[in-house]
């Protein structure tokens, strides 16, 4: 992980940036979301619009719910064989570059531009262009669209929308100011298509994800004098349910819902890791909570990957959540 001075690159030079070069690789986090992905495929989309080359590199596959994302079957692990040295890497979504994979080859920072919205970003870029009052990676983007003057299509609009759908928990959380709200607006005049967005990110559900969500809240815990509610879910609920970890997304949000909860926590014991799902209701910080163990985030949704055994996790997340003031 690279760090450095904290200075946020402006519009102009970002536009500037882009425009000067002629291909680009825009890079999203591990489990993808909406964000990381709508993010990427918006930018990537304009500038293939104006000429560039554009490819995206991601480490996991592009979850089933976010496949009818514009662009987004172009998303892959492989790299074009005629990407020129000079490519533009363009981060999306990411405090640091250790979110995108273990898969990422060793990159010039010259050549790198971070785009994100996390407070925790480690400004890893040679321009950073994180602006953390935004209420998702996508509207930094629609910024630069705007400077730039690009057209904004219907599908550029619709990755856009998903950013913002995504990470407000379709218009919920309180990051969902009235500038969003118009932004949404504007973007569904553009050709937003609201409508498939909501059907295929929160209308979409297996019949074994509705099944892990019951197991996951079926032995949620409330403790903490009602305060905090957390739950695990494991490899063996997943293979009896027949989930997978793309199942198990709105679990903690239904722990967080529970009255009188301030943080909620879901534990997620599989495929060899314990990464944990922090949200809060603003009463405590549970980015600089999953901060205290090595994760990041935001200040009402956070997460983070514990080395070491679930029940260690347990005592060390409760004890990092206490110390933030839970
Ligand atoms: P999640 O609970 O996975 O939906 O993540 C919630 C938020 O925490 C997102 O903004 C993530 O970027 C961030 N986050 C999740 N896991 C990690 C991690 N291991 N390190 C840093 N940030 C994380
Ligand atoms: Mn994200
Ligand atoms: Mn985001």
């Amino acid at each position: 992980m690279i760090r450095s001075e904290v200075r946020v690159s402006t519009t102009e030079e970002v536009v500037a940036e882009l425009r000067k070069r002629s291909a680009f690789v825009f890079v999203s986090h591990v489990k993808p979301d909406g964000d990381t992905l709508g993010a990427g495929l918006a930018l990537g989309l304009a500038l293939r619009a104006m000429g560039k080359q554009v490819a995206y590199f991601q480490q996991d596959p592009v979850p089933r719910n976010l496949r009818f994302l514009p662009d987004a079957d172009r998303v892959a692990r492989e790299l074009p064989p005629d990407l020129p040295a000079d490519a533009l890497w363009v981060f999306c979504d990411m405090s640091d570059t250790s979110r995108a994979g273990e898969f990422l080859p060793l990159l010039d920072r010259a050549n790198v531009l971070d785009i994100d919205h996390h407070l925790g970003n480690t400004h890893f870029g040679a321009l950073n262009y994180v602006l953390s009052s935004e209420c998702s990676t996508g509207t930094c983007v629609l910024r630069l669209l705007r400077a730039m003057g690009a057209p904004i299509t219907p599908e550029i609009a619709t990755n856009l929308l998903t950013t913002i759908m995504t990470d407000t928990g379709g218009f919920m959380h309180s990051n969902t100011t009235a500038e969003v709200l118009r932004i949404s607006a504007e973007l569904t005049d553009l050709g937003a298509d609201k409508e498939e967005i909501t059907e295929k990110i929160f209308a979409n559900k297996r019949f074994a994800a509705i099944r892990i969500v019951g197991r996951a809240l079926g032995s949620a815990r409330l403790e903490c004098n009602g305060k905090f509610c957390w739950s695990v879910v494991d490899d063996a609920m997943l293979a009896e349910t027949g989930a997978d970890g793309e199942d198990t997304e709105e679990i903690v949000q239904h722990l967080r819902s529970v009255e009188g909860v301030d943080v909620a926590a879901l534990f997620k014991d599989y495929e060899g890791d314990v990464r944990v799902s922090l949200r809060g209701n603003g009463r405590v910080n549970v980015q600089q909570a999953a901060g205290r163990l090595g994760g990041g985030g935001h200040h009402r949704a956070s997460g983070l990957t514990f080395a070491g055994p679930l029940d260690d996790a347990l005592v060390a997340v409760r004890a990092a959540l206490l110390a933030q003031g839970l």
